[in-house]
């Protein structure tokens, strides 16, 4: 492992509606989380995705003050950036997407930067199918590199066949537990983990928002749960920022085994518990690496009572 990883997803303009607040228009998008979550790793981290002549400097140089490589982020300058509008209902738990609008992400073609070819993680972010697949191409073979996927229904819905060809090639696959049983056609967890197992990824990861993540990896699952929050602000992008924990930590191995990938999941918890505690991405903005460590610690102390 080289200690690279990369990253790629959109980089958005989000508005979000909660039962109490309207965001109006802020950063979003699965790669800004997946970079910003990742950045509590000491790993040199790459992102991939494309923006707008709208997208504010001010949200790149963000990226930059965390060590991330933005020189993979294309800017159209004839073009607006990736919006997505959602809001959430009494709990938090259902979210309904209210508008995505696709923008310059419609005709992207990836170029990833030479520095991040031969990264030894990569991390396929949310976000068309056919993009990732275009990445993958790209890359310098390395045999120690894990590539790990995320998705959501949008592409399952839109882009099944191109989706199903990518998660052939991936090693670990994220995906939340609705986006699980849709994907599998089946209705029970353990087998809708067994038959997206069967699509070729080795580690099935299903995330559970509020109830945590289940590792699915040849017959014995592994549960980590999530911590137990007092307030949850806004739980946009929690998956991503799970993702970009869990990827980060794994870059900086020197192997990846089922026990590292353990360890990749608190990592990805305490990142989403930070992303879910203030609105969009602030939480994570505002988080230094101590506080990551502070909510790994909790983490750690769930299963004792002191
Ligand atoms: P999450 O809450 O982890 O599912 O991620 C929310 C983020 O995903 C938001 O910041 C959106 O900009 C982004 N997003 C929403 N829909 C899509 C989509 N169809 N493809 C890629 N990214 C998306």
């Amino acid at each position: 492992m080289n200690n690279k990883l990369l990253a790629i997803g959109t980089m958005a303009f989000d508005e979000i509606i909660t039962p109490t607040m309207e965001s109006g228009k802020v950063l979003g998008g699965a790669a800004t989380y997946i970079g910003l979550a990742a950045s509590y790793a000491d790993a040199e981290i790459g992102v991939v995705s494309v923006i707008g002549a709208d997208f504010p400097e001010k949200y790149l140089n963000l990226l930059t003050s965390r060590g991330i490589d933005v020189s993979g982020v294309e800017r159209v300058t004839d073009g607006k950036s990736f919006y997505w509008k959602g809001k959430y209902y009494d709990n938090m738990n259902k979210r309904d997407t209210l508008d995505t609008q696709l923008n310059v992400l419609a005709a992207f073609n990836p170029t990833v930067p030479k520095r991040f070819l031969d990264a030894s993680v990569v991390m396929l972010g949310n976000l068309d199918p056919n993009v990732q697949h275009k990445v993958l191409d790209q890359l310098t073979p390395n045999k120690d590199r894990i590539v790990l996927l995320d998705t959501m229904n949008f592409w399952m819905d839109s882009q099944l066949a191109p989706l199903k060809n990518v998660i052939k090639q991936v090693d670990v696959i994220t995906i939340n537990d609705e986006e699980a049983i849709q994907l599998s056609g089946e209705s029970n967890l353990v087998t809708a983990a067994k038959t997206i197992h069967n699509m070729g990824p080795k580690y099935v990861i299903i995330k559970k928002g509020e109830h945590g993540a289940l590792l699915f990896y040849k017959d014995h699952p592994f549960y980590a749960p999530a911590l137990p929050l007092e307030q949850v602000i806004d739980p946009t992008g929690a998956g991503d920022s799970f993702a970009g924990g869990l990827s980060g930590y794994l870059a900086t191995q020197q192997e990846v085994s089922a026990e590292v990938l353990k360890e990749g999941i608190l990592r990805g918890t305490a990142a989403a518990s930070l992303c879910v505690g203030a609105m969009g991405t602030k939480g994570l903005e505002v988080s230094d690496k101590e506080a990551f460590l502070q909510q790994l610690k909790k983490l750690n102390r769930l299963r004792t009572i002191a």
